[in-house]
């Protein structure tokens, strides 16, 4: 979660367990070219750890399946098991993505005996809101329960002059890696959110918000974009992450457009080709610093896919355009990497990509080892970066108030859930 919290000073990299051996997974291997048979080899060793993560399947005690979140296909599967017609896939689909609704007997379009017939097979769920919490600035966080008692925040940011916001989508419950400046990242991974829990996310959002039916075409929408910058890290659970945007993407239920939906990564090199020809949304790329030996200390992914191979990704990555630039999130932390050195480095790295720089102030956190850089060391990196030809917007944090006070309880309500899960 881009919160205000860093890990102690004492923690050295936890490397990666889920999804690289420690030790030697790490090295880095000079020789080795991405985009090859060793991608396709790196690919299906990364989606079978990932799947090792999976959500258990979802099912309710009385044998009911949850609708959301099955593609197409899988939902015609479901009522061609009950002897439904091809047909009802593309009603049901409407119903539950366009008109948002959870309830069968609203479903006005089906006659009464199979409302009744899916009620008793089906349900059409959302995660429960344990927590909503609205900052003075409109930015507003919720914490989501899921069915086995996990739990996510989302985080809807709405935009101050018009009426349209982003919303901030977790794809795991903690992560596998381990930045130095990131509050998740001092938590290990519990595990990977399903297809159902990343839509239901932004549902349920949607569901706070009134904004049922889905608005058509350009018509303005409060929650206009998606952002995959929550806990985890997306191309770590790419399967359940492209099954969620491609729901999310589809012309005839949510249908948000590719161009509305960005997904941030640390830099799992491999899946980035992947996400960029499968699902075509724009990319965020968590830089945050210049030279290999200090991204490897601060985002020690960076042992495994270094900075020329992330930066050559880029280079590759489909559909990136002037129209579609790649996003470089870059964390400002006083005397680690802020200095004119750094953002002439920064230049010079991305010259000649389609690309923006976010300058993300750091929140510091008791006990963390950063702090946030100084706004003239801020605003001299972003002139720099602007003289070189790259908007380098500052990015001033939003939804402060709740942010400080959300990760406390969010922890607690975590170990409640933990208590209550043992108690019962
Ligand atoms: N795992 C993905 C997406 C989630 S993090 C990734 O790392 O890109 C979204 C962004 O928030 C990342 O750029 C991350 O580096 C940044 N972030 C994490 N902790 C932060 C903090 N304490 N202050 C500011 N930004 C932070
Ligand atoms: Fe945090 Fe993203 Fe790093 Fe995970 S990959 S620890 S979510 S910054």
């Amino acid at each position: 979660m881009v919160g205000p919290v860093a890990p102690a000073t004492s923690a050295l990299p936890r490397l990666d367990p889920g999804v690289t051996s420690p030790g030697a997974g790490l090295s880095r291997d000079a020789g080795e070219v991405y985009g090859g048979a060793l991608t396709e080899a790196e690919r299906a060793r990364i989606l079978a750890k990932s799947a090792l993560f999976d959500p258990p399947p979802i099912a309710l005690p009385d044998g009911r399946r949850e609708l959301v979140g099955l593609s197409r296909t899988e939902l015609a599967a479901e009522l061609a098991a009950i002897g439904e017609a091809p047909f009802r896939t593309k009603q049901l689909w409407h119903w539950i993505y366009h008109q948002g609704v959870t309830d069968f007997s609203r479903m006005s379009s089906i006659a009464r005996p199979l409302q009744a017939k899916l009620a008793e097979r089906f349900v059409i769920g959302r995660p429960d809101t344990v927590i909503a919490q609205t900052s003075e600035d409109d930015t507003r966080k919720f914490l989501f329960r899921f069915r086995d008692g996990q739990e996510a925040e989302t985080v809807y940011i709405p935009d101050p002059e018009e009426d349209r916001g982003a919303v901030c989508l977790s794809s795991q419950v903690g992560c596998t890696l381990s930045c130095r400046f990131c509050h998740t990242g001092t938590q290990t991974l519990v595990r990977n959110l399903g297809a159902a829990e990343i839509v239901g996310q932004f549902m349920a959002a949607r569901d706070a918000y009134g904004e049922w039916p889905s608005p058509k075409g350009e018509t303005p929408r409060l929650l206009s974009t998606i952002v995959l910058m929550g806990m985890g890290e997306p191309l770590y659970n790419y399967a359940n992450v492209a099954k969620a945007m491609t729901i999310v993407m589809d012309g005839e239920g949510i249908g948000l457009s590719r161009r509305r939906i960005t997904l941030s990564t640390s830099g799992v090199v491999p899946m980035m080709d992947r996400a960029g020809a499968e699902l075509g949304v724009n990319l965020a790329v968590s830089l945050h610093a210049v030279r290999d030996d200090l991204r490897d200390e601060l985002v020690p992914l960076n042992r495994k896919y270094p900075i020329a191979e992330l930066i050559a990704a880029c280079r590759r990555y489909p559909g990136a355009s002037n129209a579609r630039r790649i996003t470089f999130e870059y964390v400002m932390l006083r005397g680690i990497n802020d200095t004119e050195a750094d953002a002439r480095e920064l230049v010079r790295l991305i010259a000649g990509l389609p690309a923006k720089v976010n300058l993300i102030p750091f929140n510091p956190w008791p006990g963390s080892a950063y702090q946030t850089s100084t706004r003239p060391a801020i605003e001299h990196f972003a002139r720099i970066v602007n003289d070189a030809g790259f908007a380098a917007p500052v990015r001033s944090p939003r939804g402060r108030d709740i942010l400080a006070a959300c990760g406390q309880l969010r922890t607690e309500s975590r170990r409640d859930a933990a208590r209550r899960a043992a108690a019962e």
